[in-house]
């Protein structure tokens, strides 16, 4: 495998003459396999080189893969620039991480709005086809493809790459989830043991090391991760070589020399075997297989690109928050997601709605002696209806309860003080997670007696994805047919919508979607945005 760093700056370019060396474009890596497979990983600033390299060598008819791991700017701001998406005959596949509202096709075309960029995404003459994922695993022919969301305040994905006996991980961008582990010290437990299990026995690791221990408390919920935490990471996962990159835009050449000279004398000290070098722009490394036992490989994953669209139609989230504004602002977060919330005052409030609902994710708040989450954690747990394990619980507080035993049923921490974009990912996430165990489990028994709350389409969704799963198909009921013969108009507003967009689907072209849009909003006078 042949990996080429095409831009290693975080966060902005910087092209000044003092960072000239380790390069100021941003994150963009290309990926080649034995086969003659190319994947890029990011499309930063230095996607425009890559793109121009790629035109230079002559390549008609040119195939390629674009993994993006989050649409921040500097992981997207080539996509514009890169030449070979222009040229007809060429084909290109985009994948990146799926949102709960806009599609990864939606948020790309909006940095090439008319206000931003002359030229639209639909202007692209190479055949594209996008792809929205989720935690899971997917080949692009020779290569074997594993995501895991990672901790930053954007749905962000990490990428594992399997091929030629090697394995790369790319994980840029990443806060380590516990804070004590930023310093480098402190034990890999709960999130951030998940994250060395993806990253483990890795040939070569590119992980974000943006910010030194020293810096971080300056940095505490940014989304990136200090050096020493790669450092604890890469030998608690055996990783054979780290590429330290998404270089802090503010440190140049001479101290990302100082920084990494500093760094290999302490590994040296513990007599550790772990290559670590700073990655630079334009550096190539031709990867062999580094472990006797070959890279671990991950197996019994489910799909990557699983239609989860389905199993997201009726998701909701349970909030235990007693400080009034904090409920606010959750209740708001959760509600821009397009998620239905439901809060409780009291432990039997909160197993009826568990019961009743089954919320894809409760999130707790503990701050002891005012109100105890860990308490409330438990008696969910301790439900006794099959539901309460598994429910995903986030807890709210200002730091990890780490007393043996005393975390049991906490599946994930949110540490103040946080962001909003904070919360907003981490809700994002668990609500994805949880839509695709659905869809890979089956709903649970008592589906259709819930489903019989629910407004008729969204019904339809849901007995449509058994369906399509085969996986505990669900009785049609009579009613529903007579409400839905082939050539009657319903005037419910939610059904129309349903049909009009179930015709429109197959035809999805720009140009003829926009005119099938403009033609049903003149008929039904909706405005043509909601369609
Ligand atoms: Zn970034
Ligand atoms: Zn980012």
């Amino acid at each position: 495998m042949r990996v080429q760093f095409w831009g290693t700056r975080g966060s902005i370019a910087t092209p000044v003459p003092s960072m000239a060396r380790y390069g100021g474009n941003t994150p963009c890596i290309e990926v080649r396999s034995a086969g003659g497979t190319l994947v890029i990983v990011d499309c930063g600033t230095g996607g425009h080189w890559l793109g121009q390299n790629l035109i230079a060598a002559g390549a008609k008819g040119l195939r390629g893969h674009i993994l993006i791991s989050h649409t921040h700017w500097d992981h997207i701001q080539g996509i514009p620039f890169f030449a070979p998406l222009f040229v007809p005959g060429n084909e290109w596949d985009i994948y990146g991480p799926k949102g709960l509202g806009q599609s990864l096709r939606e948020a790309l075309a909006g940095q090439m709005q008319y206000t931003y960029f002359p030229v639209p995404l639909d202007q692209f003459g190479a055949k594209i086809r996008y792809h929205d994922l989720v935690e899971g695993t997917f080949d692009i022919d020779d290569i074997k493809v594993s995501t895991q969301y990672l901790n930053h305040p954007a749905l962000t994905l990490g990428y594992r790459l399997e091929a030629d006996g090697v394995a790369v991980v790319y994980a840029c961008d990443h806060e380590p989830h516990s804070r004590m582990l930023a310093s480098g010290h402190g034990e890999i437990t709960g999130q951030d043991l998940r994250h060395a299990e993806f990253v483990d026995r890795a040939d070569l690791l590119i992980h974000d090391a943006q910010y030194t221990a020293e810096e971080y408390p300056a940095k505490v919920g940014w989304g990136h991760s200090t050096v020493e935490y790669v450092m604890k990471l890469g030998q608690y996962a055996e990783v054979k070589r780290v590429a330290l990159t998404h270089h802090d835009p503010l440190r140049d050449d001479d101290a990302i020399d100082r920084l990494l000279a500093s760094i290999r004398a302490r590994l040296g000290e513990n007599t550790s075997s772990l290559d670590v070098f700073a990655a630079v722009e334009g550096q190539v490394l031709e990867l062999a297989p580094s472990h006797e036992k070959g890279p671990a490989r991950r197996a019994g994953e489910s799909q990557a690109q699983m239609p989860i669209e389905l199993a997201l139609a009726n998701s909701n989230v349970l909030l235990g928050i007693a400080d009034t504004k904090m409920a606010t602002a959750f209740s708001k977060v959760i509600q821009a997601e397009g998620i239905h919330v439901e809060f409780f005052s009291d432990i039997d409030e909160a197993r009826k709605l568990i019961a009743k609902d089954r919320p894809s994710l409760a999130v707790l708040e503990h701050d002891p002696p005012r109100i105890d989450g860990m308490e409330t954690c438990r008696a969910i747990r301790q439900q006794g209806n099959g539901h309460e394990h598994q429910l995903a619980v986030v807890m709210v507080a200002s730091q990890e309860v780490q007393a043996p035993g005393a975390a049991t049923g906490v599946t994930d921490w949110l540490i103040k003080p946080f962001t909003g974009a904070y919360a907003r990912t981490k809700i994002r996430a668990w609500v994805l997670r949880t839509a695709c165990q659905w869809m890979r489990e089956g709903y649970p028994e008592d589906e259709e007696r819930r489903l019989a709350r629910l407004p008729m389409h969204v019904q339809q969704h849901r007995r449509a994805g058994a369906r399509a799963r085969g996986s505990r198909p669900l009785p049609q009921k009579e009613t529903e047919k007579k409400r839905f013969p082939e050539n009657v108009i319903s005037t419910d507003k939610s059904v129309l919508l349903w049909m009009y967009c179930r015709e429109i689907a197959p035809f999805e072209t720009p140009t003829f979607g926009e005119k099938v849009g403009e033609l049903i909003a003149r008929a039904t006078s909706a405005p043509s945005a909601r369609l």
